[in-house]
């Protein structure tokens, strides 16, 4: 069976939309620069699939058209480095973690269109941290999701003080999507759980 494979036009927006950044969160690194040679330029970034070109290849999804497979849609814009960690860990990796990833940094993209790129170290700490306490937070709560249910973890999001009213609102309903996606394995209610 042939391989999904995105067509140029698809590619390209997918890159540009994310400014050429890694969409991984914690990484963020620019992809594109100069080649010592004038009018060629270097790329280190790739358009990654979401769900796999091909049955054998990572999160494949049978159900979508070969349409749907090589569209906008299932492209997420990654660094050499992550577009390699994605495809080879993908009990890590999900199609719904990788989505997010996606959405978020088109909306880094898109603050920061028109801005000086701020790009101190401390700044890049500070993002990195926060990234990887709030993916920490949501990994938990989407596994405790079927224990305390949707109230509970309501009320865990309402203890996180630190996050605004809408970081809260957002968080939830990324816990609960991903929980009812069943990318975690369900509890059998018939088995007590000890
Ligand atoms: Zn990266």
């Amino acid at each position: 069976m042939a391989r999904d494979e995105f067509p140029q036009d698809v590619k390209a927006a997918v890159a540009r939309r994310v400014n050429y950044l890694c969409s991984k969160p914690e990484c963020r690194v620019q992809t594109v620069g100069p080649h010592t040679e004038p009018i060629r330029s270097i790329n280190v970034g790739t358009v990654s699939h979401i769900t796999a070109a091909a049955p054998s290849g990572p999160r494949f999804d049978p159900t979508l058209t070969p349409e749907q497979r090589r569209s906008f849609e299932n492209a997420i814009w990654l660094c050499g480095t992550h577009a390699r960690e994605v495809d080879t860990d993908t009990t890590r990796f999900t199609a719904f973690q990788l989505r997010t990833w996606k959405r978020e940094a088109e909306r880094d993209a898109e603050q920061n269109l028109g801005r000086r790129s701020s790009g101190t170290a401390d700044d890049a700490a500070v993002e990195v941290a926060k990234a990887a306490l709030r993916d920490q937070r949501i990994e938990r709560l989407m596994r405790a999701y079927n224990g305390i249910g949707s109230e509970g973890v309501e009320r865990a999001i309402r203890s996180f003080t630190d996050l605004s009213q809408e970081e809260q609102a957002e968080m939830f309903d990324m816990v609960r999507a991903g929980a009812r996606a069943g990318r975690l394995p369900k509890r059998n209610p018939f088995r007590s759980s000890v």
